[in-house]
C-alpha cells in the first residue's frame, strides 16, 4: 500500500465516523421533535406551574349599576386621527378595583336627538392599558358610514370623538368580561387586528409590569402604518425586552415597497406567518379583531394542533366565529321538559307570541314584533338588553360575557327554554 492509499483510507475512515456521528445526532433530535409534536397536538404539554404571585383579584362587579367617571385626558392616538384614547377617573375619588387585562368597560351615553330629546345607548370598550389604582383608559375608533351606504355613522364612537372632552362625565359599569390573559408563565401569542389591538395593549402592558420575563409575541394587523396606535410605545417595549416579539402586518400596502423596520411585513396575519415564526411551544393564543380575521385564524390554529383550551378570542360585535370542535359536535338533545316552541308573553306591552326555533334570539324576536328594547353590543357583552323574567326559563348557547342579575336574562344571546313571561 502506498502512502497515498493509506492517506485515502484514513480520510475515508474519518469521513465515515463523522457521518455516523451526524446521523446519530440527527436521529436523536428527530425523535425529541416527534415526541414534542405529538404531545403538543394532544394538548399534553405541561404549562409550567405558576411561580408568580396569585391571580390578581378582579373583584366581581366591583360596583353595581352605573358609576360616574370624569374624562381627565383625551389623546388622538394615530396619524389618521380615527382612534382616540379617553383616560377616566372616578368622580367619587374612591380607589378603582383591579381588572383582568383583556376586560372591558360598559358605557351608557345619552345621545342628543334632533328634536331636543336624548337617546340612551349602551356600548362596551376594552380597557387599553394595564390596571392602575386611580384611572382607566379606553381607546375608541370612529365607526364611519359603511362604503356605498346611506346609514348614519356609528353613534357612540362618533359621539365620543366629537362631543366627549376633558371634564365630561360618563356613566360606566364595572370592568367585566371573560376574555383576559392568564397569570401563569406560559408563553403567549397576542393577535390584534385593527382596533382589536386594545385588549392586547392592556395584556402587554400588564405583562411587562408584572411578569417582565414572560415570552410574549404580538402580531398587530392594520391596513397601513398611519392607522397604528401605540407604535412607539410597543417599539420601546420590544427594545427593552428581548422576550417581547413585535410583528406588524399591513394588509393594504404595496408589496413592492420596502418597509422601514424589520418587524414590519406586507399582508394579513395568517397561519403561515405564525407557523414560520413561532418556535414549537405550548403557547396560549389570544385573538381579537374583525370577524374575517377570527373566522380564518381560529380554525387554522385548531388545524395546526393548538388545543381549544389554548385559543381565546373576542369579537367586538355579534360575530359568529365557531370553534371547529363546537361545529363538529352533534347538537345536544333538548333536555327533558324543554319545548321546541314556546309562548313568549311581553308583560308590559301585553303581547303573546309563539316562538319557534327559527325565530332567533329573544332580542331579534321582540324587535320583530314591534317591541322596543334597549340593546348595545348584541353579543352578550354590554348588558344593554338585560330583562327581568317573570316566569319561565331561557337558554344560552354559550355563557355570555356579561353576567345577568339573578332573575334576568340577556335577550340578545338567549332563546326560550320554556314558556316565558318577560318584563317588557
Ligand atoms: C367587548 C367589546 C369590546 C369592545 N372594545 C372596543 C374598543 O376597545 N374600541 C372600539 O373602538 N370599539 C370597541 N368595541 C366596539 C364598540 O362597542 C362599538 O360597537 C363601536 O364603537 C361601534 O359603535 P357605534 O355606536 O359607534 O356604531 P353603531 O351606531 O352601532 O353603528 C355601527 C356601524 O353600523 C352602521 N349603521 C348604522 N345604521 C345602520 C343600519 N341601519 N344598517 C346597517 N348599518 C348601519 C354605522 O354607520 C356603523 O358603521 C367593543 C365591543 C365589544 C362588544
Amino acid at each position: 500500500m502506498t502512502s497515498l492509499q493509506l492517506l485515502l483510507w484514513i480520510t475515508a475512515a474519518i469521513v465515515l465516523q463523522l457521518a455516523i456521528y451526524l446521523a446519530m445526532g440527527f436521529w436523536r433530535h428527530w425523535q425529541t421533535y416527534e415526541t414534542l409534536r405529538t404531545t403538543v397536538s394532544e394538548g399534553g404539554l405541561p404549562v409550567k406551574p405558576h411561580a408568580d404571585p396569585p391571580e390578581p383579584k378582579a373583584v366581581p362587579a366591583a360596583w353595581s349599576g352605573w358609576r360616574y367617571f370624569q374624562v381627565t385626558h383625551k389623546v388622538v392616538e394615530n396619524a389618521t386621527g380615527d382612534i382616540c384614547s379617553f383616560h377616566l377617573a372616578p368622580q367619587d375619588g374612591q380607589p378603582l378595583p383591579a381588572f383582568l387585562p383583556g376586560q372591558y368597560l360598559t358605557f351608557q351615553l345619552d345621545i342628543p336627538l334632533p328634536d331636543g330629546s336624548t337617546q340612551a345607548i349602551t356600548r362596551c370598550y376594552s380597557l387599553s392599558d394595564g390596571p392602575r389604582a386611580n384611572s382607566y383608559r379606553v381607546s375608541i375608533k370612529r365607526a364611519p358610514t359603511p362604503p356605498h351606504s346611506t346609514h348614519p355613522p356609528g353613534r357612540s364612537s362618533n359621539f365620543f370623538h366629537d362631543h366627549v372632552a376633558v371634564g365630561s362625565l360618563l356613566q360606566v359599569r364595572a370592568p367585566a368580561g371573560h376574555f383576559h390573559i392568564d397569570r401563569s408563565d406560559a408563553p403567549v401569542v397576542l393577535l390584534g387586528g385593527g382596533i382589536g389591538v386594545t385588549p392586547m395593549l392592556s395584556m402587554v402592558n400588564w405583562c411587562f409590569a408584572e411578569q417582565p420575563g414572560r415570552e410574549v409575541w404580538l402580531f398587530y394587523g392594520a391596513r397601513f402604518e398611519q392607522e397604528l396606535m401605540a407604535l412607539s410605545h410597543l417599539e420601546a417595549l420590544a427594545a427593552m425586552h428581548p422576550n417581547f416579539h413585535l410583528h406588524v402586518c399591513f394588509s393594504d400596502t404595496d408589496p413592492n415597497t420596502t418597509l422601514t423596520n424589520p418587524y414590519q411585513r406586507h399582508g394579513r396575519i395568517d397561519i403561515d406567518l405564525l407557523r414560520r415564526l413561532l418556535p414549537l411551544k405550548p403557547y396560549h393564543f389570544y385573538l381579537c379583531g374583525p370577524t374575517p380575521m377570527l373566522a380564518s385564524l381560529v380554525p387554522a390554529l385548531e388545524d395546526w394542533g393548538v388545543p381549544d383550551a389554548r385559543i381565546h378570542f373576542e369579537a367586538f360585535g355579534p360575530a359568529s366565529v365557531k370553534r371547529k370542535s363546537a361545529a363538529l359536535a352533534t347538537p345536544a338533545p333538548a333536555p327533558e321538559g324543554d319545548t321546541a316552541t314556546a309562548t313568549v308573553s311581553f308583560a308590559k306591552s301585553g303581547q303573546q307570541v309563539a316562538w319557534q326555533p327559527g325565530s332567533g334570539n329573544l332580542l331579534d324576536f321582540a324587535e320583530a314584533h314591534g317591541i322596543a328594547v334597549n340593546s348595545g353590543c348584541r353579543s352578550g357583552s354590554c348588558g344593554g338588553c338585560q330583562t327581568k323574567i317573570r316566569t319561565g326559563e331561557v337558554r344560552y348557547r354559550e355563557a355570555p360575557d356579561f353576567d345577568p342579575e339573578p332573575g334576568s336574562c340577556l335577550l340578545c344571546v338567549s332563546t326560550p327554554k320554556s314558556h316565558l313571561t318577560l318584563e317588557l
